[in-house]
């Protein structure tokens, strides 16, 4: 089973190669060529998240043995999360969550940036490699710092991370500032996601950077990484496998899923969950404010002739979802064609219109749903009182959907809400939510915010305030890719 290229279906490596590679050079993203077998129930029930990481990654990641595989899942889903279960569910009166942030950084991230850094470095083993990989890695808030958590001290790779300056909640900023380890550099940019984003994956293919890495190799740890991608599909089975072994459902009865989306990789992961046999109804494509993907998927246009929004769900607050196109390449039949001038366009003119087939596809498979500011704090509010659960705003915009979605379709389908991220990563707006209560300062927002709910605070965060803060840097987007050639040359250095 190989992965192509989503703009050149020629290009095609085995997946320890793309975990490597990151991005093509091309510009396209590394995509399954094609299906295993669907996994059949008696492979996911009666196992634990791990047996099912095992089983879900061997079919994924064809070119690993066994062996290796069960290494990186043991590694990764360890004592690092804080309930042995990994990925809990929590009832709801009209749904369930999956409480996807009990990892090291409280957020879902953690559940594929704790094992990539081990299928790296399997990869580089079964090629015998030396070279130094950098990681380079733009973030909205969580993908940083589980991505700067993850790479801590792992030999022969170093890390950088781009943040926008503004956008970031205090604590996520606190988080990826006071990061451990000699290996990382965590860099502010005065832009929005989209700025960090796009100077990351100019550096792939930046002469000035690529002049630079001597003995060095770029990667991302971006959700355009497929050993992303891949480790997210095994918590929709593992959901699905809880709801069977409690009876809420039976195999093969559809469950929906309601998923709040950025970058769109952990909706795709999903959207993959189903190819390889779960038995997944819609998927529900939650947005905030910054709703481009519920206008794309109601009209099949994608335009970016609209207004960046800043919101209480920063990690949200995405203009530009780059696993879309590897939606759109799986859904056009492999058309790379097609997926090089949809790009081209979006670049070019800023938007693109798909073909009906592909529009008719997204309508059957997904239901785009946004959520406003009110609607969030509301949703968190009641959330609290009526039910004594505490969710972050990324979750209420997804519960939301939910709740939206079912009024206006009438689809009763069971419905599973991805929670991913704990609600003390936005203390000031969730206590504000619940209480009305305006502590602006986060850390201190979080005492009140536990004294009021007695929700544990997740370790990781109840120590942040006393942790030294290492990185204070701070550029200019146009200096992006001088910064990180510098970056490479000090890497290529060590080399010597
Ligand atoms: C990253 C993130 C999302 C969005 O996930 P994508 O894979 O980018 O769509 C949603 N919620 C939280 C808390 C996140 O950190």
């Amino acid at each position: 089973m190989k992965y192509i290229s989503s703009r050149n279906k020629n290009y095609a490596l085995e997946s320890h190669q793309a975990i490597i590679r990151g991005l093509a050079e091309d510009g396209g993203l590394f995509t399954p060529a094609s299906y295993p077998d669907a996994l059949r129930p008696e492979d996911i029930l009666g196992k634990d998240y791990r047996g099912i990481a095992e089983t879900v990654l061997k079919a994924m990641l064809a070119d690993y043995t066994e062996e290796e595989i069960r290494h990186c899942v043991n590694s990764a889903y360890d004592t690092k999360f804080d309930t042995d279960e990994i990925v809990p569910l929590t009832a709801l009166k009209d749904g369930w969550l999956m409480e996807l942030w009990h990892g090291p950084t409280s957020a879902f991230k953690d559940l594929a940036l704790t094992i990539l850094p081990h299928l790296l470095t399997t990869a580089y083993a079964k090629e015998d490699r030396h070279d130094v990989v950098s990681i380079l890695t733009a973030t909205s808030g969580d993908t940083g710092k589980a991505a700067l958590s993850g790479f801590a001290d792992v030999p022969n790779t170093a890390i950088t991370v781009f943040y926008p300056e503004i956008g970031v909640s205090a604590v996520q900023k606190r988080q990826m500032n006071t990061s451990k380890g000699n290996n990382v550099e965590v860099i502010a940019v005065k832009g929005n996601f989209d700025d960090c984003q796009r100077m990351v994956k100019e550096a792939c293919s930046s002469k000035e950077v690529l002049d630079a890495c001597t003995g060095v190799t770029i990667s991302s740890a971006n959700s355009i990484n497929a050993g992303r991608l891949i480790p997210q599909i095994v918590y929709y089975f593992h959901a699905y496998a809880k709801l069977v072994s409690e009876k809420k459902i039976a195999w093969g009865d559809p469950v929906n899923f309601a998923v709040p989306t950025g970058n769109f990789g952990d909706i795709l992961a999903g959207w993959l969950a189903k190819k390889i046999g779960l038995p997944v109804g819609k998927l529900l494509c939650a947005s905030n404010t910054n709703n481009v993907l519920t206008d794309f998927l109601n009209t099949g246009t994608y335009s970016l002739d609209r207004t960046f929004h800043t919101t209480m769900s920063p990690s949200m607050d995405i203009l530009i979802s780059s696993n879309l196109e590897r939606l759109l390449f799986l859904l056009t039949g492999q058309d790379d064609e097609k997926i090089r001038e949809w790009m081209r366009q979006l670049k070019e003119e800023g938007s693109y219109t798909v073909d009906d087939a592909v529009f008719r596809q997204l309508q059957d498979e997904f239901a785009g749903i946004w959520t406003s500011e009110e609607e969030c704090a509301e949703v968190i509010h009641d959330t609290w009182s009526n039910e004594h659960v505490l969710i972050d705003p990324h979750t209420a915009v997804a519960l939301s959907a939910m709740r939206k979605y079912r009024k206006e379709s009438g689809d009763e389908t069971p419905c599973v809400v991805l929670s991913t991220a704990s609600p003390y990563k936005f203390c000031h707006d969730v206590l504000e939510c619940i209480s009305g209560r305006n502590i602006p300062d986060d850390f201190e927002a979080m005492e009140v915010l536990h004294e009021l709910t007695s929700v544990p605070v997740p370790a990781n965060l109840r120590d942040l305030k006393t942790q030294p803060v290492r990185f204070t840097r701070s550029i200019e987007i146009r200096d992006g890719m001088h910064v990180i050639a510098e970056r490479m040359r000090s890497l290529s250095h060590v080399q010597d």
